[in-house]
């Protein structure tokens, strides 16, 4: 589904991505974990053309997306983001938000964008928020609604950095809840957490980042119990 072949990311002199090779199958869930500043973000960044790489080749499918020719909204399409912040927009209703892009890039009608976006709420559990404004939300509402807003392009892949680090405790729950869903639904997934619980119960892989590299992967089981590099034991040893 995802083919990344020596990715190099580079912001001015400062080298981001150090040569990032792997592949992501369909119906993967690959988590990722690692210190902070290591480049998590980076990476799932360039998996959407959100940051343009460096160097390197990223195929999306059979779509190159490091085409110079690439057009950005069937990248946009492809491949669905959910950020730890949530970024809805705050000036329009939980349905505007959830039907602007299948409405402008798809070119779905509003009534069949709102169909969409109802079953989704649903999904969420959230259909008799469609008219509420994000800030009459909780963090937790919010960010189901951007995990919604995000499937609503139906896209092939679905990326998640930190999507519940910046939720109180007692919201954790039910955002992991629907990600889940959409693990048994087989939708293929990278998700950077710091969830090690999460991690271990829904990942297919686990890859420890450090410093722009992938420095250790595996089934998460076995690296959460028998890390190899010496960097993944001390990140784990302060985490676990
Ligand atoms: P992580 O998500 O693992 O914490 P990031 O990918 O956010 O790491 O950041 C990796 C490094 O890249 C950090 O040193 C960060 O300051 C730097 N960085 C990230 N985005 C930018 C940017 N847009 N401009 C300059 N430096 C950046
Ligand atoms: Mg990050």
């Amino acid at each position: 589904m995802i083919k990344i072949n020596n990715l190099h990311k580079s912001f001015g002199n400062l080298e981001v991505l150090k040569g990032i090779t792997d592949y992501v199958n369909k119906g993967e869930v690959v988590v990722i974990i690692g210190p902070s500043g290591s480049g998590k973000s980076t990476y799932l960044r360039c998996i959407n053309y959100m940051e343009e790489p460096t160097s390197g080749q990223i195929l999306v499918g059979d779509v190159d997306i490091t085409d110079q020719n690439m057009d950005i909204n069937l990248i946009r399409r492809k491949v669905g983001m959910v950020f730890q912040h949530f970024n809805l927009f705050p000036h329009m209703t939980v349905l505007e938000n959830i039907t602007l892009a299948p409405m402008k890039l798809k070119g779905l009608s509003k009534k069949e964008a709102e169909q969409v976006a109802y079953n989704l709420l649903d999904k969420v559990g959230l259909r008799e928020k469609a008219n509420e404004y994000p800030n009459r939300l909780s963090g937790g509402q919010k960010q189901r609604i951007a995990i919604a807003r995000s499937l609503a392009m139906n896209p092939e892949v679905m990326l998640f950095d930190e999507p519940t680090s910046a939720l109180d405790p007692e919201m954790v729950k039910e955002v992991l809840e629907v990600i889940k869903e959409l693990v048994n639904e087989g939708m293929t997934m990278m998700i950077v957490t710091h969830e090690m619980g999460f991690a271990k119960e829904v990942g297919t892989r686990l890859l420890f980042m450090d410093e722009g590299k992938i420095l250790e992967q595996g089934n998460p089981k076995e690296v959460f119990e028998n890390p190899k590099e010496e960097r993944t034991k001390l990140f784990l040893s302060k985490v676990l």
